[in-house]
This record gives C-alpha cells, sequence and structure tokens, in this order.
C-alpha cells in the first residue's frame, strides 16, 4: 500500500533540478567532455533521488528493498560520472575510450547483480526490516556493500587527487578552475560519511543524492561560468601549434621544457639525433651555444646552423619567476634560409646593375666627350667651341687667338698629306700644352685653331700669342719625311660675351693681316684696341 512520507518531498526538487541541469549540460557536451561526464553525474542523482523517494511512498518491506537495491545503477553513474569529469578537467584532450567506459561498466554491472540477486545470498545485504511510521527500510550492509562503497571512495579518491595534482601544478591564473571540482566534492562525501558514521543507526533517510546534487550544481556553475579560464591554457596551445615560428622553452639547467611543432621540426632538420620526445632533454649543443643570459634579451642570425643549409633569425626572451628569478628562456626562431637566399641574388642582380650601370656612364661620357673632341688632335671641335662662347658669362673680358699654319698647301704638296695631318697634330700638341685652368683650345677648322682666354685683357693675349708663335716656330715637327719647322700666323682680338661671333670675326682679319706682313707673326684686331682703352 501507498503510505504518506513527507522526507519524499526532500528528493522531488533534486530530481526536478538534476534532469534540468542534464538537459543543459547535454547540450554542451560537444564543447567539452567535461559536460558529457556531468551529465552523467546528473541523470545518476535523478535516478538514485527517484529511487529512494518512490521506495519510501510504500509500506511494503519487499518493495521498499527493491527501490533500495534499484539506486545501484544511479550511484554507480555519479560515481564513474564524477571521475571521468575530473578526468576531464585535468587533460583537454581526453575522450571517453571503449577501454574506459568497459572498465567503469564492470563494477556497476557486477554490484547491479548482486544487490538483485541478495535474496540469494545476503551478502550484499544482511537484513532488511521496516522501521518506523511512516515505516521506512532499515539496511544491514553485507560484505559486498562494504566492497562497493569502498570500490566507489577508491574512485572518488582517484578523481579528486587527479583534480589536486593539477590544481598544485597548474599556473596560478588557471588554478581556480580546478578548485571548484574539489570544493564541489566536499557535501557528498561530508553527507555520505555522517550518514553512515554519525547518526543514529535507525536514521535510514539516504541523503547522498541530494549532497551530489550540490556536487553537480557547482561543477555545473564552474563549467558555465568559467569558460574562459578553461579556454585559455587550450588557446595558447592551438595558437602555439599553428605557428610558423618555432616556439622553444629551455629550463635554466639547459633542457627543453616544451617546445611547438614548428620549433620540433625545426630542431629535427638540423640535428638528426633528437630523441622521438624532446621534452626533458639537455638543448641540442648548437643551439646551446647562442648565448643565453638572464636579463639580456638577445637576438642572433644565425648562417648555415650547423652545416646544415638552414639560417635562422633567433631571438631569445628570458622567463622569470614571481620573485623575479630567471628561470628559463623562450627561443622564437624563424628560418629566414630563403629570405636570405633571395637577399643574395638581389645584391648579385644590384652589383650586376651597378657595374652595368658604371660602365653605361663610362661610355656615355667617352661619347660625349668624343663628341666634343676633334678626332685628329684631340683639342676642342669647333662645335663645342662656338656652344662655350656661346654660354660665355657676360661680364667677363675674354681674349680670343685664331691661328693658321704657314702656307700648309706646300707642307702638303712638298711631304705628303700624312707630314701634314703630323704638322697639325703637332701644332695642337704645342697648344695644348700652352693653355691653363679654364682656357681652351680648339681646332676650328684645315689648320687652324683658336684659343679662347678667358679674363685676360688683349695685351696678355698678344703675349700669350707670341709666346706660341715662337714655340712653334722653335720647334721641328718629326715627320716621316723628317724634322720638318713650320710656323704659325696669329690673330688676336678680345671683347665679352654678346661679342664672341663679332670677336672672331675680328680676330681673322688680324689673322688676315697678319699673313699679309709676311706670317709668323702676330696681330692685334684694332676692334681691340678701341675695347681696350673704353671711350
Ligand atoms: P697660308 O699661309 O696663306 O695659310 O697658306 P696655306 O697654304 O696654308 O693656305 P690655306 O690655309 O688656304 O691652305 C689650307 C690647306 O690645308 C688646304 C688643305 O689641303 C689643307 N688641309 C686642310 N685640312 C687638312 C688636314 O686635315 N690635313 C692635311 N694634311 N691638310 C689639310
Ligand atoms: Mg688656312
Ligand atoms: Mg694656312
Amino acid at each position: 500500500m501507498v503510505q504518506w512520507q513527507p522526507l519524499a518531498l526532500l528528493y522531488l526538487p533534486a530530481t526536478i533540478a538534476s534532469l534540468w541541469s542534464a538537459r543543459v549540460m547535454l547540450r554542451r557536451r560537444r564543447a567539452t567532455p567535461a559536460a558529457g561526464a556531468l551529465t552523467v553525474v546528473m541523470l545518476g542523482v535523478a535516478w538514485w533521488s527517484t529511487a529512494t523517494a518512490v521506495g519510501s511512498l510504500s509500506d511494503q518491506r519487499n518493495v521498499q528493498l527493491a527501490f533500495s537495491t534499484a539506486i545501484f545503477p544511479g550511484v554507480s553513474a555519479v560515481v564513474a560520472g564524477y571521475f571521468c569529469h575530473s578526468l576531464a578537467m585535468v587533460d583537454r584532450s581526453w575522450r571517453l575510450s571503449r577501454r574506459t567506459r568497459g572498465l567503469l561498466l564492470i563494477e556497476p554491472v557486477l554490484v547491479v547483480a548482486l544487490s538483485a540477486s541478495n535474496a540469494g545470498h545476503h551478502q550484499f545485504f544482511r537484513d532488511a526490516t521496516l522501521v518506523g511510521d511512516p515505516a521506512l527500510l532499515m539496511l544491514q550492509p553485507g560484505p559486498l556493500f562494504w566492497l562497493h562503497t569502498m570500490y566507489s571512495y577508491g574512485l572518488l579518491a582517484c578523481a579528486i587527487l587527479l583534480v589536486l595534482h593539477a590544481w598544485v601544478h597548474a599556473p596560478a591564473a588557471y588554478r581556480r578552475q580546478f578548485m571548484w571540482p574539489l570544493v564541489s566534492a566536499v557535501p557528498p562525501i561530508g553527507g555520505n560519511l555522517l550518514g553512515m558514521f554519525f547518526l543514529p543507526k535507525n536514521q535510514t533517510t539516504d541523503l547522498t543524492p541530494i549532497f551530489f546534487l550540490a556536487t553537480a550544481a557547482v561543477c555545473w556553475w564552474a563549467l558555465t561560468h568559467q569558460a574562459l579560464p578553461d579556454l585559455v591554457p587550450v588557446t595558447h596551445q592551438q595558437v602555439l601549434a599553428t605557428l610558423h615560428d618555432g616556439v622553444l622553452e629551455v629550463s635554466r639547467s639547459g633542457r627543453i621544457v616544451d617546445l611547438n611543432p614548428a620549433a620540433e621540426l625545426l630542431l629535427r632538420r638540423i640535428v638528426t639525433d633528437l630523441p622521438d620526445n624532446p621534452r626533458g632533454q639537455p638543448l641540442p649543443a648548437a643551439v646551446a651555444r647562442l648565448g643565453f643570459e638572464p636579463d639580456r634579451d638577445t637576438q642572433v642570425e644565425i648562417t648555415d646552423v650547423l652545416d646544415s643549409g638552414i639560417d635562422l633569425d633567433v631571438r631569445i626572451t628570458s622567463l622569470y619567476d614571481q620573485h623575479g628569478t630567471c628561470i628559463g628562456w623562450v627561443l622564437v626562431a624563424r628560418e629566414i634560409t630563403e629570405h636570405n637566399r633571395r637577399r643574395a641574388v638581389l645584391r648579385d642582380a644590384n652589383a650586376k646593375l651597378t657595374h652595368q650601370l658604371a660602365t653605361i656612364e663610362s661610355l656615355r661620357a667617352e661619347l660625349a666627350e668624343q663628341a666634343v673632341r676633334d678626332e685628329l688632335t684631340g683639342l676642342h671641335n669647333r662645335r663645342h667651341l662656338l656652344g662655350t662662347l656661346a654660354r660665355w658669362p657676360a661680364d667677363r673680358q675674354s681674349s680670343l687667338l685664331i691661328l693658321d699654319i704657314d702656307h700648309f698647301k706646300r707642307v702638303n704638296d712638298t711631304y705628303g698629306h700624312r707630314a701634314g695631318d703630323q704638322a697639325i697634330r703637332a701644332v695642337a700638341g704645342i697648344l695644348a700644352g700652352a693653355i691653363r685652368g679654364d682656357e681652351i683650345a680648339a681646332r676650328y677648322g684645315g689648320e687652324e685653331f683658336v684659343v679662347v682666354l678667358p679674363d685676360t685683357d688683349p695685351a696678355r693675349a698678344v703675349a700669350r700669342a707670341e709666346e706660341i708663335r715662337a714655340r712653334c716656330a722653335a720647334t721641328p715637327v718629326p715627320t716621316d719625311a723628317g724634322p720638318l719647322t713650320v710656323t704659325i700666323s696669329l690673330g688676336v682680338a678680345a671683347g665679352r660675351n654678346g661679342d664672341a661671333e663679332y670677336v672672331l670675326e675680328a680676330a681673322d682679319q688680324a689673322l688676315y693681316r697678319a699673313k699679309q706682313s709676311g706670317r709668323n707673326r702676330v696681330e692685334e684686331s684694332a676692334m681691340t684696341a678701341t675695347h681696350r682703352t673704353p671711350a
């Protein structure tokens, strides 16, 4: 028969709350296996508290006993679920394997079988009697029950130790996420121990599912509200894993603490005998020689590391503990082999280009020079002379000599054209030796030459003309036909820039006069005389 049992009301909220949380957690199970494990815990709590509540509503001993036996799948689900939740908390990559699931199922299956068949052996419960009003079942636990209890506490203890270990070793910022599963284990264990050892022996109410509801609630809260610390270590690891730069953490004692896949790949290309798991191993000698110094961050470029053909750019940053003591270094290595190769190719191309440019420039200069030079004598040519005269500064007084070899036709006729050329070159040589600074000697045409004397007054110009004339007359020209004496006649004129053409004409007239007056002489333009003494 059904009996009114106020205690049953206690379990109702526990059942509802745990079912609701199980539903919420179920949706999150893809995000983290911890949520899946919590779902199992919640469902176990719901099962456990429902069986306890329903059983207590009957006044029949056998019915109550059947429901007391029926709680065990729920109990086992709670214990195994909490264990899996801890595994998932301490290892982000943990997934429930078939093997773990199989192992975790052994004990619950045995418990269900042994508790269900208790009437045959009485080893699970020694005795079961109804006491009180409303009547509640009082159970005398047998050895199998104690075995089951030991197994459950053992598994819970393992779970707590796992989380405790992770909590101790976690960086300060991530500790909190391990604290909550630990805190959550306190109510059920405390409650259960209290019920078993400290409450009066006739107390038959099993409050454990309600305490476990507290556990699940805390874990659920931690999972939903502590998402950030939960994610951060994973995010850091994934970011490091996707980096193309090699990141290597070295302890103060020179051992590899951790490294990302890029660093491992690089190390394996440089060092052939790297062990399968380099973590904890001493740093390869070549890398160790990079020069780690506490308090000094370093950046080095290493070409052809250990003859590997690999060029690296390595940045070394010191790591400190909270007391400011250097505890190691982080190396960030970027391969720059390709970059360096391209740079070398560019450098070569650049050098070649510079060389070509220099060649082009010298050719251009040579061409430019050839354009203003006379081929036979090497003096400036007529074009350059006229160009220079046109650009002559207006405020400068310049003098101009025009000179012509005397009786040159005769030289040609008597000694040949070749000897004539040699004579022209000899006179040009004397002119080239006679000029200085910005003075110009040019071949004006045939055997006629012009000498421009800037900033020179006519008197100085006449004197210079006389020097040139005398030197020509005194210097025999070596020709194929033997030494030859050639004389020259010179006309001198002076003037300013605007007058260039006019001055040239005046000098030419003076030259004509020199020829008329017997040759081998200097004549000064009459126009120059006027210029010399301006009115
Ligand atoms: P004058 O004393 O009056 O100047 O008599 P000249 O014989 O020198 O007469 P003119 O100046 O008219 O003669 C110029 C000659 O120079 C004509 C030409 O055959 C010769 N000539 C012009 N250019 C060259 C040249 O480049 N090489 C040689 N060998 N002869 C040249
Ligand atoms: Mg002439
Ligand atoms: Mg002549």
